[in-house]
């Protein structure tokens, strides 16, 4: 069985002290790859030079928008250099969060609608990061150029997933899957496209069950697998196997054999 996180954050040097350790974990537990996303220009540039460090690291890199009062345009040709690193497959994550509001809604906007001119420049794929915010999130996708977007850690409506579809988006799977209370999200994961969702840990972040409450790690994906296998019926290989074929075909195949 070979698994792909989607989505951590092994940059995070608190989190991660040792890099290696948690890599070799993740391998050992048949994690193949794992794509370190960035939040701001020093996480970005900290995933690539984890990328350069390691095989079975790939990175993301971008703003995201609780760091939005601190992003100003002149980011740009910082991330547009970024995005052109072998092993940087894709602009993120970036997008909306109206949960929290570490910055103005105003500030989000401008963030995300820079990044996106550049995803479009630089064809690079787009991982999103939305909270409480994906009616205004899909208006403005809506309004823009047909593009390769993935909903990380989705957790919007049966509506919300509709509109996605429709603008050929994919969809990240976390933690959550695997909680009980989790009922509604199962019923929305269930009228997803089946060749449009990965798996992710958003580790630290986000641990499923049995480690729920714990600091998370890429190792732990499988647990996501599980509780992704059970909402969608199918046995963990042949969620593993689909899942991981779904990151490769957004991501690149990024040495996989
Ligand atoms: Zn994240």
């Amino acid at each position: 069985m070979q698994l792909i996180d989607t989505h951590c954050h092994l940059n995070d040097r608190d989190a991660f002290p040792i890099v290696g350790m948690a890599v070799n974990e993740a391998m050992a537990a048949g994690v193949a790859r794992m794509i370190v996303v960035g939040v701001d220009t020093a996480s970005s540039e900290r995933a690539v030079s984890l990328a350069e460090e390691f095989t079975e690291l790939y990175a993301a890199v971008g703003w995201h928008p609780n760091h939005a009062s601190d992003y100003r345009a002149g980011e740009l040709p910082t991330i547009r250099t970024l995005l052109a690193h072998p092993k940087v497959v894709a602009l993120g994550e970036i997008g909306l969060d109206f949960y929290r509001d570490h910055a103005s809604r105003a500030d989000q906007f401008e963030c995300l609608s820079g990044q996106l001119d550049l995803a479009v420049e630089t064809g690079k794929p787009v991982v999103f990061h939305c909270r409480d915010a994906y009616d205004e999130l899909l208006t403005v996708l809506e309004s823009r150029p047909a593009h390769k977007y993935l909903f990380h850690c989705f957790a919007g409506s049966v509506d919300a997933a509709r509109r996605g579809i429709a603008l050929g988006g994919w969809f990240g799977v976390d933690g959550p899957v695997t909680y009980k209370s989790s009922g509604p999200l199962r019923d929305v994961l269930a009228t997803l496209p089946r060749d449009r969702i990965v798996i992710e840990t958003d580790s630290p972040w986000m641990a499923p069950i049995p480690y729920r409450g714990q600091r998370n790690k890429p190792a732990w994906v499988t647990e996501v697998n599980k509780g992704l296998a059970e909402a969608l019926g199918l046995s963990d290989e042949d969620c593993a196997q689909l899942t991981t074929s779904n990151a490769l075909a957004f991501f690149g195949d990024m040495g996989v054999v």
